[in-house]
């Protein structure tokens, strides 16, 4: 069997606790601070795969949107130029444009009021992918000689010249006559009875044939007829001038226009109107030859050619060209090109539509669905590769388009049906706007965490100064304790000492055998103090301290009290004086308080003065009157002590002493409980530390208030204050 070890006891620390507490709460704080900066991260990707939804859903409804748009503004111009290419024309009778071409125009300026519709349409083009022109038709800069010319043997060109210098009748006749022996091609002899008809007999009947210098004989009787000293404009001559310019056009067609223009205004409405659409339909033909220009040398149109996927372009670079559709065909056998050759073969058909309709209609459909632009985006859309539009309009220029400042965030690149391929980026215009949600909440739990840490972090120093309070306690009172028994073993022997001695009769003499029996009471006097002090100490902490006011005279209790002191000031070789003031001394004083505790409270403070007094030193204890009016206005001494009593505002008890003093910084702490000055061990005066901080009780009961003033070396004065009755 063996004795197990007792446990060794070891001083209690607050680390495990401390770190309970506040390890758990950091740990948080932490990781929930990472988190709201990770959440921030996944709240910018969720806003960017929401934009990019959002952006697949505005495609799809800007495309059929567009699609729509496009295809009523291809279809109603494809109308409108027909009816007016057959309206132009002064043989051809009927209305124009009917009643629902107009309605249908109407409709549409009224959905495009910026616009006139009639300035705006063109008429479709055809061209081969080769890049050669079908519609409207190409003309050399220069007339060339046609071909029945070119091909004549010197012969035929000789009987040709003849022919062509004849007089009269008789010898045009027989010159012809030499000329068709001479066996020449169909069209050179078409031309040769072409050469000596009337101009007026020319006008009105569509004629193709080519003079010898590349000018149709039609263009030649035109230009006669007008040019006429008395000119006049008829419907055959202007038919005749429409087949020209339209049909056939050449480098005089502008000259041709211009001649009837000067006659228009004696003709009459009709052929006036007839007039002003030919001239209509030439300008809009010339307006398509000049866009055509740059899209005959794409190289890809010949490439690509594929009957099933029409495409488009921008007709030229400058900001103004118009969006060209391409729609592959395949052309059969059409009107011949100036070579007079039939055009055949693999082509497409052009049909325009003005930038500015373009931009129009992205806009609109941009905006009919602006709800699917996130509020902190902006939105650019691009066609065929150049910007066309964008939300914010304010700044809208060709430099804004860059995003320089603002980052793409989506974009997307769908094609329409009509083959309009375009493109829509969304970019970030407020990033605030994006994670304002996101940034709220991160306020929020932000505010939350650091809050609970910090009040973990106040808990933990209020704990960790409780539990230090604590020790400091502990110590102290087994301090305390030990103090306590040290303080009463002494008397205890010397009282046993003398009463055995006593008992014994070993001391002789009356005399010695009572200063004895003094010695004893005394020293009984001082134990039952003790004892009292330390029991009113522990009721004090046990709340269970209880005062009796009643009126009590201050001078007999200050008199009775220092008589009761008088004994322990003399064995210790110290004087004690009592102050009290002079004309008062026969008067009652009386003060309602609880004459035993502050009695108590004195006896605590002469004995702590002269425990600290050096031998042959005076110990003063006295009262003080506090109360200036009665000072200046009642200098008559009878009369103060009842002035005193009645108009007593505060009444101050003090013990002075010329000891050692107490430093400054100690004032506050000597009257804290067990607290006494030095170490334990340096310590030479008795005292356990409890007399302050009972004589500071009594006085806090009794409303009053105790200070202290003393430095080093200049002694120590404790004041008792306590408030007078008013
Ligand atoms: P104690 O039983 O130690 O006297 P007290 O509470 O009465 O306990 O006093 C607390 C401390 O204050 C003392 O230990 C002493 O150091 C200091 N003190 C009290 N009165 C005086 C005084 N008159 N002169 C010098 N020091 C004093």
């Amino acid at each position: 069997m063996h004795m197990a070890a007792a446990p060794t006891q070891r001083k209690p620390t607050f680390f495990w606790q401390g770190l309970l507490i506040l390890l758990p709460v950091l740990v948080l704080a932490v990781v929930g601070l990472i988190s709201l900066r990770q959440d921030e991260r996944s709240a910018e990707a969720d806003a960017h795969t929401r934009a990019a939804e959002n952006l697949q859903s505005l495609a799809i409804a800007m495309r059929d949107s567009v699609d729509g748009e496009l295809q009523r503004f291809l279809t109603l111009q494809n109308v409108w130029m027909i009816g007016l290419r057959l309206a132009s024309q002064p043989s051809v009778s009927g209305e124009f444009p009917d009643v629902k071409l107009k309605a249908d125009i109407e409709k549409w300026e009224r959905d495009y009021p910026k616009y006139k519709f009639t300035d705006l349409a063109v008429p479709n083009a055809e061209i081969l992918t080769n890049g050669e022109a079908i519609d409207p038709p190409d003309f050399p800069a220069a007339p060339t000689p046609p071909k029945w010319f070119l091909e004549f043997s010197s012969l035929q060109k000789n009987s040709w010249e003849n022919l062509r210098a004849a007089k009269t009748q008789k010898e045009i006749e027989s010159r012809r006559q030499i000329f068709l022996d001479g066996k020449p091609s169909g069209e050179a002899q078409q031309a040769a009875f072409n050469l000596f008809r009337p101009p007026e007999e020319m006008a009105g009947h569509s004629n193709f044939q080519f003079t010898e210098s590349g000018i149709t004989f039609e263009e030649i009787a035109c230009y006669q007829l007008l040019s006429a000293t008395n000119a006049q404009l008829t419907t055959d001559l202007l038919q005749s001038i429409w087949w020209r310019v339209i049909d056939q056009p050449s480098f005089l067609s502008p000259k041709l226009l211009q001649l009837a223009q000067t006659l228009t205004n004696r003709a009459g409405a009709n052929l006036r109107q007839k007039f002003f659409w030919t001239q209509q339909f030439w300008n809009r033909q010339s307006q398509v030859r000049e866009w055509i220009a740059p899209l005959r040398k794409i190289s890809d149109s010949t490439n690509h050619w594929n009957l099933a996927s029409s495409f488009s372009r921008w007709a030229g670079d400058s900001s103004n060209a118009p969006l060209a559709f391409f729609e592959p065909t395949t052309f059969v056998n059409m009107s011949n090109n100036s070579n007079g050759n039939p055009f055949e073969g693999k082509g497409y058909a052009i049909k325009f539509v003005p930038r500015e309709v373009v931009e129009t209609i992205f806009e609109k459909a941009l905006s009919e669905n602006k709800f699917l632009i996130p509020k902190f985006a902006g939105a650019i859309v691009f066609a065929e590769g150049k910007p066309l539009c964008r939300t914010d309009k304010a700044n809208l220029s060709p430099e804004s388009f860059q995003l320089k400042t603002s980052p793409p965030i989506a974009s997307i690149l769908p094609q329409t049906k009509t083959g309009v391929n375009f493109g829509i980026t969304f970019y970030l215009v407020s990033r605030e706007q994006m994670l304002a949600s996101e940034h709220r909440r991160a306020k929020l739990f932000g505010v939350l965490i650091l809050g609970s840490a910090l009040s973990a972090l106040i808990g933990f120093v209020a704990a960790w100064r409780a539990f230090r309070r604590q020790q400091q306690l502990g110590e102290l009172k087994s301090n305390f304790v030990s103090s306590v028994s040290h303080e009463l073993r002494a008397p205890i022997a010397s009282v046993r000492l003398m009463a055995e001695n006593l008992e014994h009769g070993k001391i002789s003499g009356t005399q010695k055998q009572n200063e004895y029996f003094r010695f004893i009471v005394q020293e009984c006097r001082r134990l039952s103090s003790l004892i009292e002090n330390v029991l009113d100490f522990s009721r004090i902490e046990q709340d269970r301290k209880q005062y009796e006011f009643e009126p009590t005279d201050v001078i007999a209790l200050m008199q009775t009290t220092a008589k009761l002191m008088e004994p322990y000031a003399a064995e210790k070789g110290v004087h004690l004086k009592c102050e009290l003031p002079v004309p008062v001394q026969n008067q009652i004083l009386e003060l309602n308080l609880d004459g035993r505790a502050i009695q108590q409270a004195l006896v605590n403070l002469i004995d702590n003065a002269i425990k600290h007094s050096p031998k042959d030193e005076t110990v003063t204890m006295g009262i003080e009157i506090k109360n200036a009016k009665l000072k200046i206005k009642n200098d008559d001494s009878a009369n103060t002590a009842a002035s005193l009593n009645s108009q007593l505002s505060t009444l101050n008890l003090f013990v002075s002493d010329h000891g050692p003093g107490i430093p400054r910084a100690e004032h506050g702490k000597i009257f804290e409980r067990f607290y006494r000055l030095g170490s334990e061990l340096r310590r030479e005066t008795q005292g356990v530390g409890i007399g302050l901080s009972v004589v500071k009780h009594i006085v806090d009961a009794h409303g009053g208030k105790i200070l202290v003033q003393s430095e080093i070396g200049q002694g120590s004065r404790f004041t008792i204050e306590l408030p007078g009755k008013n």
